[in-house]
């Protein structure tokens, strides 16, 4: 037996048991990187992390060869995708469920061979089980956290001996579709306010990756999203009845190009979704079919006696949580009628077709009248409320809802737009997200579809680590992602835990202050939160958040990696007090600033942009699409920022 374990070195063969293997041992590299003669992207852009983080971790490069070349190496292999030596061990992809990968390290070798596309290793619509299974084993093996994008923000534990220890398992995602939205689609009528060109490509590029590292991606095609948009247009002349009753007693929209819903009791237009499906759907798909039955956006309406007559009683509680003036006040609990059009729609589809709806408006809590539905129809949990930080009822109030919804027997995915909210301020709320995240993992959520990463990554890190590591890590408690998260601040992690635990609480005890004030100002949560920002940060509250980060600086001590991060929270505090100062001067509600003033104010964010928008600490263009919204906007900001100032 070849001895893998460094044997004068008691460290790591301590740690070593028999079948472990010792990658990188006081600095010289015991392993070689294998795939096969032509590997996928998927494989090269896999032994291309994995030796990355190893170099990072140890500074030994570990060699990548092909199979053939790798032939005269002496030393163990750590296999990667599939190729010869993998399927003479008998693992074969080909019959590994979408995304699984093997992860096995035994009889003096490592294998990751997973289920892979052959496309771009970046697309969330290329299968990349072995590129899951070399992160897999970083996490586990290295410790490796990717708590914010680029290099700051990935923490490697630095080691002079690696070893990968003994296992043998088959891992599948726990979610077939794992997405947070990107947030990199963020145009503004103000430009001038985002990023330049280029550093947008690198904030892109890098939260790309980022997204990957935490698995995100899908094992097949979904499609869904408000599916009748267009069918006014196509067909409203030869079958109105297909489409909403209005109180007048004409059908469609109510005016021009305005928005409508359907007639969805017509038996006749859940027969054409499905025929319409099925003509394009080619005949020899072997992916699962998903026929998108989603309504518009816009409340169900329709108030013909048929879609009337199917709607059970509504709920007691029903408009409880809604603003009043919520587009939901007054309106009609419809969701039994919309159970009863997807149960239509996929009783007549194919067998094994998923029908997908949204529960959503005046049809998002559960139906009342005892309806069964089945795992052919897929719901997306879309609530026009439920903004965090929510009161303890209304965070009970939600979950019911999803609780109630899967006990009609439908599968649930996750399509809420709560991270749309804050701006860019210190707005935390990770136990409630990730309280609601364990709730529904718990009852039966088969997929996520966030809306969306908007990437202030500096000021929402508790956030958006949680929301992004709950993904990969399901059963993980709120504070052991913390704890995670944290303790990348090395000596300065008890003071930037205080730090994040101070702004939980202040955005928690703002919760009615935040609702009067949109309500107030007539700000949107998701659109126009500049508007509100003074008032809801005003100047005292940053001021012991600016000493705890003063602190945490000062406890980071000679940790060049520790005071680094502690720097980029500063960084992103500091531009969070800057945009609340310039909102109260600028904001649509009640701008104080004469011309002169907005000049200095913008110039000076801008400037402060400008300097650091290669730091990551925010995606800029998700601001400047806010700030359209939220202030009042001289001439000079529609300039693209690589003109302006
Ligand atoms: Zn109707």
């Amino acid at each position: 037996m070849i001895l893998r374990c460094h044997a004068l070195l008691f460290a790591a063969f301590s740690l070593c048991a028999r079948a472990d293997i010792a990658l990188v041992s006081e600095g010289g590299a015991m392993a070689i990187i294998v795939t096969a003669d032509h590997p996928t992207r998927v494989v090269r852009y896999s032994a291309e992390e994995l030796v990355q983080h190893v170099e990072k971790a140890t500074g030994v490069i570990l060699e990548v060869r092909t199979e053939s070349e790798a032939k005269t190496s002496v030393l163990p292999h750590i296999y990667l995708g599939d190729s010869r030596a993998v399927r003479e061990v008998g693992i074969d992809v080909e019959r590994l469920a979408a995304e699984s990968f093997v992860l096995r390290v035994k009889n003096d070798a490592v294998f990751i061979a997973g289920n892979d596309g052959g496309g771009d290793p970046l697309d969330a619509d290329t299968r990349a089980g072995t590129l899951w299974g070399v992160y897999e084993w970083l996490d586990r093996d290295l410790g490796v956290r990717w708590l914010w994008p680029g290099e700051l923000g990935t923490q490697v534990p630095r080691t002079k001996t690696v070893i990968a220890k003994t296992c043998d398992e088959t891992i599948a995602p726990r979610l077939f579709q794992r997405r947070l939205r990107a947030g990199l689609g963020f145009e503004s009528e103000h430009p001038g306010l985002g990023f330049t060109k280029a550093a947008f490509k690198q904030f892109s590029d890098e939260q790309s990756v980022y997204l990957r590292r935490h698995r995100m991606g899908r094992s097949y095609l979904v499609s869904y999203g408000h599916a009748f948009t267009d069918w006014w247009e196509k067909d409203g002349k030869a079958h109105p009845e297909w489409f909403q009753l209005l109180e007048s007693g004409k059908r469609g929209p109510n005016k021009k190009n305005g928005r409508f819903s359907m007639c969805v009791s017509n038996p006749e237009l859940q027969h054409e979704i499905v025929a319409r499906w099925s003509a394009k759907r080619p005949p020899n798909a072997t992916t699962p079919g998903f026929i998108n039955a989603c309504e518009n956006d816009i409340l169900g309406l329709c108030t013909c006696d048929k879609c009337r007559v199917l709607d059970g009683a509504e709920p007691v509680d029903y408009l409880k949580f809604y603003p009043p003036t919520s587009k939901m006040a007054g309106s009609r609990f419809v969701s039994d009628r919309y159970a009863r059009f997807w149960l239509g729609i996929q009783q007549q589809a194919p067998a094994g077709a998923t029908v997908v709806g949204y529960a959503y408006f005046n049809y998002f809590q559960a139906p009342t009248s005892g309806i069964k539905l089945n795992p052919n129809i897929l719901i997306g949990y879309c609530p026009s409320a439920g903004w965090f930080p929510r009161s303890v009822e209304e965070h009970a109030w939600m979950k019911q809802q999803w609780a109630d919804w899967r006990s009609t027997g439908a599968r649930l995915f996750m399509r809420t737009n709560h991270l749309l909210d804050g701006y860019c301020m210190p707005f935390i709320f990770a136990h409630q997200f990730s309280d609601e995240f364990h709730h529904a993992v718990e009852k039966g959520m088969v997929a996520t579809d966030y809306d969306s990463l908007t990437g202030h990554w500096a000021t929402q890190g508790p956030n958006l680590y949680t929301a992004a590591r709950l993904h990969v890590r399901p059963e993980a408690s709120a504070e052991e992602v913390l704890v995670e998260y944290y303790s990348a601040f090395g000596a300065a992690s008890a003071k930037v835990k205080s730090y994040f635990e101070y702004w939980e609480d202040y955005t928690t005890r703002s919760r009615e202050k935040i609702n009067q004030t949109m309500e107030a100002l007539q700000a949107s949560r998701w659109r126009s939160w500049a508007k509100a920002a003074h008032v809801l940060y005003p100047p005292e509250c940053f001021a012991p958040a600016v000493a705890m980060l003063e602190h945490a600086s000062r406890a980071a001590g000679d940790d060049a990696e520790a005071a680094a991060r502690v720097k980029f929270l500063q960084l992103g505090l500091q531009h969070a007090q800057l945009c609340a100062r310039v909102s109260a001067m600028l904001t649509l509600a009640s701008p104080t600033a004469t011309k002169d003033e907005m000049k200095r104010a913008v110039d000076e964010l801008i400037a402060f942009r400008r300097a650091n928008e290669r730091s990551g600490i925010s995606n800029f263009n998700h601001l400047a699409w806010v700030e359209d919204l939220s202030w009042k906007l001289s001439e000079e900001t529609r300039q693209t920022p690589d003109l302006y100032p």
